[in-house]
């Protein structure tokens, strides 16, 4: 399968054509954007990592019952995968305070909830992501309430997946964001990546962040702790 134009570049990924209308690649660069785009740099390998480490992870969530896009890994940095719409929301799941819940809700971070909690935010750069309830969704027709019932199921499987494979890793799955596509079909299927920088992953023992904030926070040794991470996935 090789790379036809250019659809799409975006602040980690470039998204290609391919001679088949229903499949893409996705390439992975090292960019590293935070705060909405306005802190910018380069986290050198972070392609390489994002990639295989968000393949690795949706093959695993496949034999789950969750559907993914991803059909095949071309290259270190290239995937092939299904071509969806995706839907305009990020859902954002969390078992731990930390960012901005921490911060909107004047507490710290590291508190472990009974229950996870389920968030969207309205995928749109211009109005800065705004949170927004599931009744928004609708009345904004972003989905329909099959759908809206649909992502909330699957968002809440990849948790208890991922959270259960992590913490055999030693690694515990604080938050994380999740987006979603419809086939051509209408078929709803889980999209673009599960990565370092979609995910607050910590060390189980001595609570070391081993994912984005290193970078958002300019903690130091970024590239260190991507490695550390992908060390960790392949056990
Ligand atoms: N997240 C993301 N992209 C975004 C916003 C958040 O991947 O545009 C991820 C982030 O890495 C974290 C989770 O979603 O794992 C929750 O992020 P939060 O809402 O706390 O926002 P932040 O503090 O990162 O601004």
């Amino acid at each position: 399968m090789e790379k036809k134009a250019q659809m799409y570049e975006g602040k980690a990924k470039k998204v290609y054509e391919t001679d088949d209308p229903s499949l893409l690649i996705v390439d992975y660069k090292d960019d590293a954007t935070a705060f909405n785009g306005l802190k910018k740099g380069t986290i050198a390998g972070k392609g390489v990592i994002n990639n295989q480490m968000s393949n690795f992870l949706m093959q695993i969530l496949e034999t789950k019952g969750v559907p993914t896009h991803f059909v095949k890994e071309l290259s270190e940095r290239e995937t092939l995968v299904r071509r969806v719409t995706i839907v305009p929301l990020e859902v954002i799941i969390r078992n731990i305070s930390a960012g901005s819940f921490a911060k909107n809700y004047g507490v710290e971070e590291g508190i472990v909830f009974e229950q996870p909690t389920v968030e969207f935010s309205y995928k749109n750069d211009a109005l800065g992501d705004p949170l927004l309830a599931p009744s928004h969704a609708l009345a904004l027709k972003l989905v329909t309430e099959a759908e809206m019932n649909q992502i909330t199921d699957y968002a809440l499987k990849v948790n208890e997946v991922l959270k259960d494979f992590w913490k055999q890793r030693g690694v515990t799955l604080v938050d994380f964001k999740i987006e979603f596509g419809r086939l051509a079909d209408g078929t709803i299927i889980l999209a673009d990546e599960i990565s370092p920088d979609t995910c607050r992953l910590w060390d189980s023992e001595t609570g070391k962040k081993l994912d984005k904030d290193r970078f958002r926070r300019d903690l130091g040794g970024v590239e260190e702790a991507y490695t550390e991470i992908m060390g960790r996935l392949k056990g």
